[in-house]
């Protein structure tokens, strides 16, 4: 058979060569060594934990050796793509710093453009560069045209009225009659004219070499040495309506934009004797692959299960409204990627994430556990090294988003909000409450009266006299202008007077001698200011929300301690 002929019946309009093409994506000037990495999601919903992860490995890794990493737009597969889904992609992956040099990027009316010399990097807008390639391989008989019967054509008619139908599907049936396929292998150059002449469609498949018996080996950079059979499917490299599948675009768009490590989820594994056999049809040069483990989470039953897509914490939009600050993610990210990131965190407790030396060989085989409890104490202690100002303008921003009536509470008095959200924080052990934005609320909400609540009550063998008697003395002897050691003498004081000891030593070693202890007297007084058992510092607490609120609380208290509410 002709097959240069059939190419040119083919693609009568790519009038391009790979050399053209191939002139148009010169070889980069990198230093040796240098890596050059992508992240390729397809824009078919949210950003999901699972392609972040990845992602960050990939920056780490191009940036850290001096090299590009970029963002291509996978969008082949018109059917399953959601409208606006990559343009929200980029503002995600915006949003948690993972910065591209070059790729997809939005432009200043928020449309999809090109940043780079290797564009265009959504696949949507290099049809013509895939048929290129794809008119070669049929001129050197490496692909075929498998043309739809009228049966067939019903079956993807069918496919096409009905979204959920997969492209696969009609593809299966039609893969079931194996005759037919065989027929379709070695079509002759005359059923190929008559098939074009008429118009039918046809999906472009790759001849496989078929001998399953022979092994492909490689060797993945996180698993290692892996041996598959040789291909030996004809799969598809155009679909009928002259858009490539992943296999085809990877392999191309990975040699021309000059990857040099495909970092990608080990759902790919599979499919690698398919592109090594492509690269080598196509006479290019394999990039290194790394497959990595899909993220596990634990089930109800404390069994191991794929974080999938409709668990909490599957969608990165689900950290922003649950108020996680992106750089908490990113450095629990780092906790799962690399096993020794913690032990250098521990060491380098102020320096970025950015700063790790990031190492593929620490890098987990099998799958990593994704674990809330986890990422809340990583986050902790990000916000605890957070200053401040930088707290309470995120605590803001975030509820001012989500819930606004605490957000214009805080915005309606800075400094106070600023003054509550210091408390505990600049020293070697700062405080560790926040694990969310969305924590902020129940941590300081007794700040303010519009969240004032007795949250907790008095323990039940507090003596509600002796209660009332400390609230009393205290409100006669508080003076705001008081340091802390005054006010705490002052507190001493009262327990003297009431019988509870100010000394604990003295109380450890005769308890039945009082009737409780200064801790007892001093939750008594902060019960009833913040409504909780458990709150920062009182003194500190007291001097930020001022004496008149303070006296409030506290005749409130024993009101309520007289009228027998409590
Ligand atoms: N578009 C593919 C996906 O979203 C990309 C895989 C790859 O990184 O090559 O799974």
């Amino acid at each position: 058979m002709d097959n240069k002929y059939l190419s040119e019946m083919l693609f009568p309009n790519i009038k391009k060569t790979p050399e053209d093409i191939e002139k148009q994506y010169p070889p980069r000037e990198l230093p040796q060594d240098a890596k050059v990495t992508r992240f390729a999601p397809s824009p078919t919903g949210f950003v999901h934990f699972g392609g972040l992860f990845p992602s960050m490995a990939a920056e780490r890794l191009a940036h850290q050796s001096g090299g590009v990493f970029y963002l291509r737009i996978e969008d082949t597969d018109a059917k399953r793509e959601v409208p606006g889904a990559a343009e929200a992609l980029i503002n995600t992956l915006a949003t948690y710093s993972i910065e591209f040099d070059e790729g997809a990027v939005l432009n200043e009316s928020g449309k999809i453009a090109d940043k780079g010399m290797y564009g265009p990097y959504r696949q949507s807008q290099r049809a013509e560069i895939y048929q290129v390639y794809a008119k070669k391989l049929v001129s050197e008989g490496k692909a075929y045209p498998c043309f739809s019967t009228e049966e067939e054509l019903e079956l993807i008619h069918q496919a096409d009225k009905k979204a959920e139908l997969k492209n696969t599907d009609w593809l299966s049936e039609a893969e079931a009659k194996k005759e037919d396929m065989l027929k379709a292998r070695n079509i002759s150059l005359e059923e190929a004219e008559t098939h074009i002449k008429a118009n039918h469609p046809f999906v472009l498949r790759i001849l496989a070499k078929s001998d399953p018996d022979k092994k492909v080996k490689f060797t993945d950079l996180i698993k290692g040495a892996v041996e598959f059979p040789e291909n030996d499917e004809d799969f598809v490299l155009l679909k009928s309506d002259g858009i490539p599948t992943y296999h085809f675009a990877h392999v191309i768009d990975d040699h021309l934009m000059g990857t040099t490590h495909v970092i990608r989820g080990e759902e790919w594994l599979p499919s690698l004797p398919k592109h090594l056999q492509l690269f080598e049809y196509l006479g290019f040069k394999p990039p290194k692959y790394m497959h990595i483990a899909q993220i596990m989470k634990l089930d109800e039953n404390g069994n191991k299960k794929k974080l999938s897509k409709r668990d909490m914490g599957a969608n990165m939009d689900d950290y922003t409204k649950m108020g996680y600050a992106p750089e908490a993610v990113c450095e629990y990210i780092m906790t799962l990627l690399n096993s020794n990131y913690e032990e250098w965190h521990m060491q380098n407790p102020d320096k970025s994430y950015k700063e790790f030396p990031f190492s593929i060989k620490k890098m987990s085989v099998s799958g990593c556990l994704f674990d809330f409890n986890k990422l809340n104490d990583v986050s902790k202690n990000v916000i605890s090294r957070m200053d401040a100002e930088n707290v309470t303008q995120k605590v803001t921003e975030w509820a001012l988003k989500y819930d606004a009536e605490f957000g214009k509470i805080l915005n309606s008095d800075k400094a106070y909000a600023q003054k509550i959200f210091a408390i505990g924080r600049g020293g070697k052990k700062p405080r560790k409450d926040l694990a969310t934005w969305s924590d902020a609320k129940p941590y300081m909400g007794f700040f303010y009266d519009e969240y004032f609540e007795y949250e907790d009550a008095y323990p039940t063998d507090a003596d509600k006299n002796d209660i009332i008697a400390t609230l009393e003395k205290f409100k006669v002897s508080y003076n705001e202008r008081d340091d802390m050691n005054e006010w705490f003498e002052k507190v001493k004081k009262i327990s003297d007077d009431l019988g509870y000891a100010s000394d604990m030593k003295a109380y450890k070693q005769t308890p039945d001698a009082f009737r409780g202890n200064v801790a007892d007297i001093s939750m008594f007084i902060r019960v009833a200011i913040t409504g909780k058992l458990n709150a920062p510092d009182l003194y500190t607490v007291m001097q930020i929300m001022g004496r008149e609120r303070c006296m409030k609380r506290i005749d409130m208290m024993i009101d309520k301690l007289k009228n027998s509410e409590i």
